[in-house]
């Protein structure tokens, strides 16, 4: 088979041509943006596109990453998150693992189990982190995050064996209770999968969702959708549901007026085409939300595979060129898509300043805790960036820092108040917005490193 020859710009003619005119991308064209070596004029036709949806504006949010578990009964290739759930063996080799109880249990629910505390069964070094929450130190943690002023809490597990269903509507109404105006982003669809399976008799999707919402679930992340594709499942996540669930989940999500985010776990096994194969059968759901439900994607997250200490860790994990050439293609593929995301404890902090001028309007946010990557296997749970490095950020890289919340409606908070700054509400776009009055609004002043638009970390 003869190489094909590199691409040139000029090759690129069409495609050019096609976003200038905000026509839909095929997939030969999305090929062919990945094949180019330019990554300068991706760049460009990326934040044309950026520029047309949100002129300068990058968001951020106030949240926290709340993870209830890390046991889990998958074992997923690309996974350095999961634990196994402590079992010990009879002296005829079956499992009893069904027989050892919660630590510490109360009514039916755990007040927490942690590794070690399991009465005498053996964990390997692992395991030394296994842990899982109660709903009360959940709560806590919501409180906790809620009175720093965070708008969101975002909280996804593993696949815990034992936890029953009830644990997370409790969960639900418990942070509710708590923290009556804090937005709950809860469960991938994994976990909601898991939930109909755990339930006597088994719920649907439908069913699930709905106690969910009435416990108080605001919203989906979009983890769990990896690569659509049976090749990339087979080989990486043989075990776990694949995109015909996954989509299940989310189309019934939508039909519940329930929004969610989609993800893309890059960088592993899978090809570009693959890549672009994925895009396009979220681009294709989005229009069915679009035209006939009330809710739909708010966001599309590339999410960059880590490989140090899973499964796949011989693997070299995808470059700082392929990150930014991912997230611009996002951009340029997903045209009914509003928000491209950069979530910046994957692709690093640095990275996703770059890519707002590469197609990506969101960094996400002060997460705060975050259990499941460490990137290069050097950070701890502790993975947070302040308010003020999230504008500083968002600024030097020319843009205008909009706090926003779940649903990207711009946070406006009182600062006068005695509360100490806690008190906020949402504005819906359309309101003026005084950073637009700024000549070159969002850059910031040099002497001060505060942005001229008149924000203030
Ligand atoms: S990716 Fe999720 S489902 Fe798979 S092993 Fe990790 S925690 Fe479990």
């Amino acid at each position: 088979m003869k190489p094909s020859a590199p691409v040139t710009t000029a090759d690129l003619a069409p495609v050019v041509g096609k976003v200038a005119a905000a026509e839909r991308l095929s997939a030969e064209d999305g090929l062919a943006l990945y094949d180019d070596v330019d990554i300068h004029t991706l760049g460009e036709l990326a934040n044309g596109v950026r520029e047309r949806l949100h002129g300068r504006r990058a968001y951020f949010i106030v949240n926290r990453h709340i993870n209830y578990s890390n046991y889990c009964v998958l074992r997923c290739k690309f996974c350095a998150f999961y634990r196994r759930y402590p079992t010990k063996k009879t002296t005829d080799g079956g499992d009893v693992s069904a027989s050892l109880p919660l630590a510490g249990a109360t009514g039916g629910l755990p007040t927490s189990v942690r590794a070690g505390a399991t009465g005498g069964v053996s964990i390997s070094a692992r395991q030394d982190d296994a842990y899982a929450l109660s709903v009360e130190e959940m709560v806590d943690r919501a409180k906790q995050a809620y009175e720093a002023g965070a708008t969101e809490v975002h909280i996804v597990g593993g696949l815990h064996p034992k936890l029953p269903f009830s644990y997370y509507t409790q969960l639900c109404s418990a942070i509710r209770e708590s923290c009556p105006k804090i937005h709950i982003k809860a469960f991938t669809a994994i976990e909601i999968i898991h939930f109909t399976r755990i339930c006597k008799p088994r719920m649907s999707i439908r069913e699930v969702l709905t106690a969910l919402m009435q416990a108080g679930l605001d919203s989906m992340p979009g983890g769990g959708a990896e690569i659509f594709d049976d090749r990339v499942h087979d080989e990486a996540y043989k075990n776990k549901v694949g995109e015909v669930e996954w989509f299940e989940v989310h189309r019934t999500a939508h039909e519940l007026g329930l929004p969610t985010n989609a993800t893309m776990l890059y960088g592993h096994v899978e090809t570009k085409a693959e890549r672009i194969a994925h895009m396009i059968k979220l681009r294709e759901h989005q229009d069915e939300s679009i035209r006939s439900r009330p809710a739909r994607f708010n966001c599309f997250i590339p999410l960059s595979f880590i490989p140090d200490d899973s499964a796949l860790s011989d693997l070299p994990g995808p470059t700082g060129l392929d990150d930014l050439r991912t997230l611009a293609i996002s951009r340029l593929m997903l045209d009914n898509f509003a928000h491209i995301k950069a979530f910046w404890i994957m692709q690093t902090p640095k990275l996703a300043q770059v890519s707002l001028n590469w197609g990506v309007d969101d960094i996400d946010g002060t997460v705060v805790y975050y259990d499941i990557t460490k990137r290069e296997g050097a950070g701890g749970r502790h993975q947070e960036l302040t308010v003020e490095k999230l504008q500083r950020l968002i600024c030097e890289a020319d843009c205008i820092p909009i706090e926003r919340d779940s649903l990207y409606r711009q946070v406006i908070r009182d600062r006068e108040n005695s509360s100490g700054g806690t008190v906020w509400y949402s504005r819906p776009w359309g309101t003026e917005d005084n950073c637009q009055r700024s000549p070159r609004p969002g850059v910031p002043d040099r002497a001060t490193r505060r942005p001229r638009c008149g924000h203030r970390p």
